[in-house]
């Protein structure tokens, strides 16, 4: 007993001793920050990919600049309140008065609150672009429309060429999957607040497999309007026309897009089109003069 008790106070001073130890040679402060700094470098890529990614997953609709499409429920936890459904504001009332769009597989086709693709309608020629993923395993959203991927490919080539470390996040979703972030959205928020930050089911430019949201390791690969005023958002902002894609949803045009400002949605629309619009400074509803 008496032992054990020695041993056990000979071990508190040994760990006490150590830690005045490393206390004395250096300052408090620095040793916390130091230990801070090494706890954040340590943890493997993996654990911090698959965290960001249930983060994204999680956090779209709390934060306005991260909710959008919707993009960022897309995973498992929206996907489990679904399974509670019961919802009859999944329908939304007034999308009887949209147009369905006449020519969905066009790369200049508008899709928007308005303007719908038609029901069930799914992109050709889906493929997985060629690019860095903030995580790895294979999922829908990783795919675009071919003509997309590789131009996306070439956008990426160019930012790495300048010195601009671009991610990809969110490609193309299907008809279901925004059904069921929409569904979760409004169980979650209410159909009004749902409406405004997540698109309605074939209302989605990511259903066409023309659209991608990009992000940057420094944001932890969420979407946030703060790429807009980094050197990154800034060279897409710049840039993206001459690889065919432009930033869909400008800072100020909220009205007429139906979106808040996304620097992070990249859609391709072919580097005629998406010169004139940059340099017309205008939205895809103002270059085809269809703004509601
Ligand atoms: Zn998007």
């Amino acid at each position: 007993m008496r032992r054990m008790l020695l041993i056990g106070m000979i071990g508190v001073f040994a760990l006490t001793a150590c830690q005045s130890e490393t206390n004395e040679s250096q300052p408090a402060k620095e040793n916390a920050s130091k230990n801070t700094t090494i706890t954040e470098k340590e943890k493997p890529a993996k654990d911090e990919s698959a965290e960001e990614q249930d983060k994204a997953d999680q956090e779209p609709e709390e934060d306005q600049t991260e909710q959008n499409d919707g993009e960022k429920s897309d995973s498992s936890p929206s996907d489990d309140k679904n399974g509670e459904k019961e919802k009859p504001s999944q329908q939304p009332s007034d999308d009887s008065t949209a147009m369905v769009v006449e020519e969905p597989t066009s790369t200049e086709v508008v899709v928007n609150k308005q303007r719908k693709l038609p029901d069930g309608y799914t992109p050709p020629n889906l493929t997985v672009p060629e690019v860095p993923f903030y995580f790895d395993e294979f999922h829908e959203k990783k795919q675009m429309r071919e003509v997309a991927a590789r131009a996306l490919e070439e956008l990426f080539k160019g930012a790495d060429q300048a010195g601009i470390d671009l991610v990809a996040a969110s490609g193309y979703r299907s008809y279901d999957r925004q059904d069921a972030i929409f569904a979760s959205n409004v169980q979650q928020h209410g159909e009004e607040h749902a409406r405004q930050f997540s698109a309605v089911p074939g209302h989605s430019e990511h259903q066409t497999g023309l659209a991608m949201d990009v992000t940057v390791a420094k944001l932890s690969f969420q979407l946030s309007q703060d790429l807009g005023d980094m050197k990154e958002g800034e060279w897409l902002a710049e840039n993206a026309h001459n690889y065919g894609f432009v930033i869909r949803y400008p800072e100020g045009k909220s009205d007429i897009t139906g979106y808040e400002y996304e620097p992070w949605h990249l859609r391709y629309v072919g580097k005629d089109v998406a010169t004139k619009v940059y340099n017309q400074n205008a939205t895809l509803e103002e270059y085809y003069n269809l703004v509601p």
